[in-house]
């Protein structure tokens, strides 16, 4: 997913009680770790190759998988106490394997799970770059979340991992009903829609 998406997931991820047992601090690395990974998309400050070469490898791998929920965790503990840290590793570790999934499941370019251990990548490319439906479903659960956190987030990720599981059952479809829902209401339309995913360049 693209980078608001992940913030989405991971606020949605943190009403399941981050929120309301650590407050915002919580939320924040739940956020945090959610979007982890992609440190190595900053490779595009440097050139549009660095980013191509490294990106979903680097911050996909092992170290980062293993060590970055930790350390958030031991850095929030020592603002909320020894007693979070179990559960801000948690949460943590479970909104960063919730970012390698959807990047996994999104798209075909393939992440490195394994790396440095291993070149290999996965894609099951359920999603193509300009389907916005799971995009809508993650922000709606947002908004909804101002006014009923948990019950909105249940449905939002509800919604997502639903929206996913069809596609996994229905891929690629390109006409009627299924092939405007999965992506052809989007073609042609302003691009204010796709700027939503924090796309400004295709
Ligand atoms: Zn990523």
């Amino acid at each position: 997913m693209k980078l608001p998406e992940h913030i989405a997931l991971s606020f949605l991820l943190a009403q399941f009680g981050v929120q309301q047992q650590h407050g915002p601090l919580g939320t924040a690395l739940v956020i945090v770790a959610g979007c982890l990974p992609d440190l190595d998309g900053l490779g595009i400050v440097l050139s549009w190759k660095f980013y191509r070469r490294y990106h979903r490898i680097l911050g996909h791998g092992l170290p980062l998988t293993c060590g970055g929920p930790l350390l958030l965790a031991l850095f929030g503990s020592s603002f909320l106490g020894a007693e979070a840290l179990g559960p801000l590793w948690l949460w943590c570790q479970v909104s960063l394997f919730l970012h390698l999934f959807t990047d996994v499941a999104f798209y075909n370019w393939p992440v490195q799970l394994l790396w440095p251990l291993s070149r290999r990548g996965a894609a099951f490319d359920l999603i193509g770059w300009n389907d916005l439906t799971p995009t809508l479903i993650l922000y709606a659960g947002c908004l909804g979340a101002a006014f009923w956190p948990a019950a909105s987030a249940a449905v939002g990720v509800a919604a997502f991992f639903l929206y996913l599981g069809w596609r996994a059952l229905r891929q690629a479809p390109a006409v009627g009903w299924a092939g405007w829902l999965a992506g052809g209401w989007a073609v042609g339309v302003h691009p204010v829609w796709r700027w939503l995913t924090g796309d400004f360049i295709s």
